[in-house]
């Protein structure tokens, strides 16, 4: 891990800025490559995340994981995953506004140190928080390739703009495969791909 992120995950160790700190078994603080090119933004740890402390290890995290080897990434190679909060929320509930204002300074530092090509936002509520929507349903993100994360960092008087790809919640798209529909697992690989194609992180073979 770089230097960065270490101290990072040094400095949020036993934080208690939010109520979320109170039922986790552990801090999911991500995991991956600090000079990734792909950054994965989860809602929040799951049960199966909390227990283990790293991010997408459940269920979730296998459908995420077919998506990667079919696009032939490495959770660990180009690729960092984390959450908007480190911390399980109960009974998978969103975060709530003021935990995720607790909360996201770690994202954003995150995101400063590994500075990825694109970030995305995975399942609806990530995506509209990482590209500064409001509400908007994943419909409507998937293929729009003006998103942007910006975040203005005075100390250094400069500004980041990061492309932001949104695609459908593995927890969603696991349901839908379970029904028998394979559509929006589809839908996700494609646009993912085409993205990741457009950026030059993955090459069109
Ligand atoms: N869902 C998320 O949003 N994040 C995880 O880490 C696991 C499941
Ligand atoms: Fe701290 Fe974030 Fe956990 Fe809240 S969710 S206790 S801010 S690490």
């Amino acid at each position: 891990m770089s230097d960065n992120l270490l101290y990072l995950q040094q400095k949020i160790a036993g934080c208690e800025k939010c109520r979320l700190h109170r039922k986790r078994e552990n801090i999911v603080f991500g995991e991956g490559d600090p000079h990734a090119e792909i950054m994965f933004v989860g809602e929040g740890p799951g049960q199966r995340e909390d227990w283990k402390g790293r991010p997408f290890v459940g269920w979730s995290g296998d459908i995420l994981k077919r998506i990667l080897v079919r696009l032939n990434l490495d959770r660990f190679r180009g690729v960092y995953i984390t959450n908007v909060v480190k911390c399980r929320p109960p009974d998978n509930r969103d975060p709530i506004p003021d935990e995720i204002a607790a909360c996201s300074p770690y994202l954003h530092a995150q995101i400063y140190s590994i500075q990825p090509k694109l970030l995305v936002g995975v399942g609806r509520f990530a995506a509209n928080l990482l590209a500064g929507t409001e509400d908007e349903p994943m419909g409507a993100l998937l293929d729009r390739d003006d998103l942007m994360y910006r975040r203005d960092i005075p100390r250094k008087g400069i500004r980041i703009e990061i492309p932001v790809l949104g695609i459908y919640h593995p927890a969603y798209l696991g349901r839908q495969l379970r029904e028998g529909n394979r559509d929006k697992l589809r839908e996700t690989f494609n646009s993912l791909r085409g993205r990741l194609i457009k950026l030059s992180i993955i090459s069109e073979k």
